[in-house]
């Protein structure tokens, strides 16, 4: 099977107005003076930056992804935004059922699931989030809840080109505390063989597997050549386009030894 080319998505969350945007020109110039064709790179910057982010990123490979959608394609659904919306700003991505979304607006797995087909309806991968809370690691149940929640929020039409899977243990989103390297290993190839199980083999073989949850660049040397780890979703240091730039130079680091 061809090797899967990971990916490092920054979430900017509710983070960044237009000054923002220096950072994404920065990243921009840093990844052409020294590219790393190696992994794909992806900004989610807030919504009211998507449509202003494609003209710092032109001629750029930097892919522009968003932070969530409705499943519907319009309606009356005040203060919402719908994935056809977000590729007409120039999203190719939308995150769907991070945790934030789970737990600020009880978002369930069902409501997760239509809206990664609202992604696939617009084009657009579907970045869908899984990952235990802190009472539930220390319960034991960080599998059984890994597999609720892909069960329910996988759709059966995920297939490795228009979906990426995020392990994000909330208890470390945020936190500075990561799980052990180990720990990440376990749960990755369970959410593989889980994936193989609802999507066959095939399409869970060359799904890309994301970690997330306190990623820097101090770290990211060690999450992000775990086994099953085909890359990560960064929150707080995607912000500064240098701290990001190091987390994705961990890739590069191989062919510079
Ligand atoms: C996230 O919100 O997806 C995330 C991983 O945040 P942080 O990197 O700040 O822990």
């Amino acid at each position: 099977m061809a090797a899967i080319r990971p990916l490092v998505a920054g979430n900017w969350k509710m983070h960044g107005t237009g000054s923002s945007l220096v950072e994404l020109s920065t990243l921009r110039k840093r990844l052409a003076q020294a590219p790393i064709p190696e992994v794909e790179v992806m900004v989610c910057p807030p919504a009211t930056l998507l449509t202003r982010a494609p003209e710092v990123l032109q001629g750029s490979e930097i892919v522009l992804g968003a932070q969530d959608c409705h499943p519907l394609a319009s309606g009356p659904h005040t203060g919402d935004i719908s994935a056809e919306m977000l590729a007409d700003a120039g999203a190719k991505a939308v995150i769907v059922g991070h945790s934030e979304r789970r737990m600020d607006h009880g978002e369930t797995d069902a409501l997760v699931n239509a809206k990664a087909l609202a992604a696939y309806r617009a084009g657009l991968t579907a970045i869908i989030c899984v990952g235990e809370t802190e009472a539930e690691r220390s319960e034991g149940a960080t599998m059984s809840v890994v597999k609720r929640e892909l069960q329910g929020s996988v759709p059966e039409e995920a297939r490795a080109a228009n979906t990426v899977i995020a392990y994000e243990p909330v208890w470390a989103i945020g936190s500075g505390l990561t799980p052990t390297p180990a720990d990440v290993a376990e749960v990755h190839g369970f959410i593989r063989s889980v994936l193989g199980q609802l999507l066959g083999n095939g399409q869970s073989g060359a799904m890309r597997i994301l970690y997330g949850g306190s990623v820097k660049p101090a770290n990211a040397g060690e999450l992000l050549y775990v086994p099953d780890v085909n890359g990560a979703l960064v929150g707080g240091a995607s912000l500064k386009a240098d701290d990001f730039y190091a987390i994705l130079a961990v890739y590069g680091r191989e062919r510079t030894a």
